[in-house]
């Protein structure tokens, strides 16, 4: 009763017990699986899932939108320098990704979005992976 019939001889009967395949499924099919108790699982509001990730589509798009459009050749790939009043600055990449990412972030919490900033970021990090890694193929 107690092996595990790992070894198991071409007609499927086990090696170490003796118990032949019938046996086995004779004793499978007796097992009333209707016994197990059925577990209860809570009903997940996903929120408004085809919106958010339509956001996260176009918070990504927006994203590469400024890729193109600060992209300076003369800067070993920085963004560009901008000029915003008497301010003269250069914010990396990092730092406008964070920008557009917090600013995207309040919609998708009215969506029904759920987790904090940093998992937003997460998850609009991974799809960013997944589409590179998508238009690679
Ligand atoms: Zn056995």
């Amino acid at each position: 009763m107690d092996c595990r019939h790992l070894s198991v001889d071409e007609l499927g009967n086990c090696k170490d017990c003796g118990q032949t395949i019938e046996e086995y499924l004779a004793e499978l099919s007796n097992i009333n699986y209707l016994e197990f108790p059925s577990v209860e699982l809570p009903l997940v509001d996903l929120g408004d899932l085809k919106g958010i990730l339509k956001l996260a589509d176009s918070t990504i798009k927006t994203f590469e939108c400024k890729l193109i459009e600060l992209y300076d050749p003369n800067s070993s790939g920085q963004p560009k320098i901008r000029r915003i009043g008497n301010l003269i600055f250069r914010q990396t990449w990092n730092e406008i990704w964070n920008e557009i990412v917090a600013k995207s972030y309040p919609e998708a919490v009215r969506l029904g979005y759920r987790q904090s900033l940093s998992k937003w970021n997460e998850f609009l990090e991974d799809t960013v992976k997944v589409n590179l890694f998508l238009q690679k193929k």
